[in-house]
């Protein structure tokens, strides 16, 4: 079975084994005497929630914190402080720190097993509705909110890097006829399995593909030319063809195929994202006004 794991922070040994002893189990344990340590344990293993001394020498207990809830990778681990202070400004300063709870010393173990408890289940929650937001009902791939999330901030770099950014924008061949031959049910089916090469095809890290709406996909490749597009682009439309999902009644070909619209730029200050997906879908019109079953870049360079 899969333990979570605690981190304890602590500068005296004594208040780690009496915490540690209380939770050790029903869960993993990860110690360490400062908060240096702890700040360089969270980057090294997954920690999913750390209950934290104040006072210790050097970084204190609110500084970890502060640090912690900077930082994009450790931010949504909870944070209890387990601590002698026991002054309201002293709560106040850590709950507002970002610190899910604040206990003082002394406390009863069950207290500390309930609370911990309660906040793993929170964060459990929390960790599986930010996920599900993030994806696709049907599909599971990323949907349109977390594309709309991630080409913002892949614009952002682009223009900081002044490396290019390219879109691929695809759109299934005839699909509303697929509907009207096979159901709508089979439709389903069959967008799953479109879906599925895209996320196969698209695995480098920083490469994001989702569903952009209805029977239409898009693929975000920061650092990526029009040249290395194109064979992603061509490698999607044979993984597609090998699928070899039946369509009798597309105009193209006897199985489900698609048309891909490529654009690429390298971002001035003043663009926006909009002018390439609107390069994105002009191509795709022309590759769906070419033929189908091909992709374009522009109206000149279709295949
Ligand atoms: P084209 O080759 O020009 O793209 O023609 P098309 O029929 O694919 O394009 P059109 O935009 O006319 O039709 C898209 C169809 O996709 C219509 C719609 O019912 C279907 N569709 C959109 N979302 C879903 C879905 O979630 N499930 C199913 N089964 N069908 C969907
Ligand atoms: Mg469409
Ligand atoms: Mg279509």
């Amino acid at each position: 079975m899969m333990h979570n794991t605690i981190l304890i922070v602590d500068d005296t040994a004594a208040n780690i084994s009496i915490l540690a002893n209380i939770l050790k189990d029903e869960y993993d344990i990860a110690v360490t005497t400062s908060g240096a340590d702890a700040l360089k344990v969270v980057k090294q293993q997954h920690i999913d929630l750390i209950l934290l001394d104040v006072m210790m020498p050097q970084m204190d207990g609110f500084e970890v914190c502060r640090r912690l809830k900077n930082d994009e990778m450790t931010k949504n681990i909870p944070i209890i402080f387990v601590t002698a202070l026991n002054s309201i400004d002293d709560e106040v300063k850590g709950l507002e720190l970002g610190a899910v709870d604040f206990i003082t010393k002394p406390f009863a173990p069950i207290i500390i097993k309930k609370r911990v408890e309660t906040h793993i289940k929170l964060h459990e929650y929390y960790t599986q509705l930010d996920e599900l937001s993030r994806l696709d009902g049907l599909t599971n791939i990323p949907n349109r909110r977390e594309y709309d999330n991630i080409i913002k901030q892949e614009f952002k770099r682009a223009q900081r890097s002044g490396l290019s950014l390219t879109l691929l924008m695809m759109d299934i061949d005839y699909f509303k006829r697929y509907n009207d031959t096979y159901g709508h049910g089979m439709g389903d089916e069959c967008l799953k399995k479109v879906a599925a090469v895209f996320a196969d095809v698209v695995k480098r890290t920083g490469d994001m593909v989702a569903r952009y709406g209805g029977e239409e996909f898009i693929i975000i490749l920061p650092h990526t030319d029009t040249k290395g597009a194109s064979r992603i682009a061509d490698e999607i439309l044979n993984e597609v063809r090998a699928l070899n999902i039946p369509h009798e009644q597309s105009l193209v070909a006897n199985m489900v195929t698609l048309s891909i619209g490529i654009a690429a730029t390298i971002p001035s200050q003043s663009d926006n994202y909009h002018s390439l997906e609107k390069k994105a879908d002009e191509a795709l019109y022309h590759a769906k006004e070419s033929g189908r079953n091909r992709w374009c870049i522009d109206e000149e360079d279709c295949e």
